[in-house]
């Protein structure tokens, strides 16, 4: 069994959404930037950020990637399933939102991938940043806050898919 310790209320995750939310639409008046949606663990955060954007988005895309399986430490090998083809981000100003930045070796893959499509810009919106685990150097161009290392559940993501569901940010840890 795990047990979970409350580190983000529910509360303080909405604050932190609202802010970035601003400092997007401060950033790309008179633009309309693509968002894309790092699944499965920014749904949430994602969604709430784009209704409180004011800016016109173009279009909202979601790809996949994945490092962890099940276990709660970084396998370091990253896939991701792109799920959108270069004609969507070309020429476009593009936001990519994540949940949490760690090691930095998922999101490195990504904006590199990105890049490749030829996007006119790109940036990086992280709700979360664990940086004493960085590995990768990533720039995180809208961040919701930094957390401790432990492992995060809550708020789209997960321990072994549980917990996306719940609306605020726990750290979990295993009991035997
Ligand atoms: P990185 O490649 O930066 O090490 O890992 C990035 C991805 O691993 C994040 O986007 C997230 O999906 C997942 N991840 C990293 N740390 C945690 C965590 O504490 N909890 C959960 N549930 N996922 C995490």
């Amino acid at each position: 069994m795990e047990s979970l310790t409350l580190l983000i209320s529910a509360a303080d995750v909405a604050e932190a959404v609202q802010r970035l939310a601003q400092d997007i639409d401060k950033d790309y008046a008179n633009r309309h930037p693509v968002i894309v949606v790092v699944l499965k663990g920014a749904f949430m955060f994602a969604a709430d950020l784009v209704r409180a954007m004011q800016t016109p988005i173009q279009t909202i895309e979601f790809i996949q990637a994945s490092s962890y399986g099940t276990a709660t430490v970084s396998s370091g090998a990253v896939s991701v399933v792109m799920g959108l083809g270069p004609e969507a981000i070309a020429h476009q100003d593009v936001i990519v939102v994540e949940d949490i930045i760690d090691t930095g070796t998922t999101t490195a893959r990504i904006l590199a991938d990105l890049q490749t499509y030829q996007p006119a810009s790109l940036k990086l919106c992280a709700l979360m940043d664990k940086p004493d685990r960085r590995k990768v150097a990533v720039a995180i161009d809208y961040l919701g806050m930094a957390v401790p290392d432990r492992f995060i559940v809550g708020y789209g993501t997960d321990f072994a898919q549980k917990y996306r569901q719940l609306g605020a940010v726990y750290a979990i840890e295993e009991e035997n």
